[in-house]
């Protein structure tokens, strides 16, 4: 697993998991999908769970849900208090989906 702990000076704030929001971040993991990078706690990070606007993302720029299934059938993130997989990734999808128009 890739696990890029950042350097933070002490006295900047803690930085907040970018996948659930909950917890403190514990460092910045590559996701699996694209070239970005986001910061997760330790469950998350475990769970391999990455922030559901980016996967609703990804699924877009790969051509939708159905191009999407194949790729991302081992995706994980986190939506409502519980880490989901890529069915309810997908029954998600479309509330994101306008917002992703203009790419
Ligand atoms: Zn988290």
């Amino acid at each position: 697993m890739l696990r890029t702990l950042l350097g933070r000076s002490k006295g900047g704030g803690e930085q907040i998991c970018n996948v659930c929001s909950e917890a403190p971040a514990i460092g910045v993991f590559s996701s699996r999908f694209g070239p970005v990078s986001h910061a997760a706690c330790g469950n998350c990070a475990d769970q391999g769970a990455e922030s559901l606007f980016m996967i609703c993302f990804h699924i877009h720029r790969t051509g939708g849900p159905e191009k999407a299934k194949q790729r991302f059938a081992k995706a994980r993130s986190f939506h409502d208090g519980k880490y989901i997989g890529l069915k309810e990734i997908l029954t998600v999808y479309p509330e994101f989906e306008d917002e992703f128009q203009d790419y």
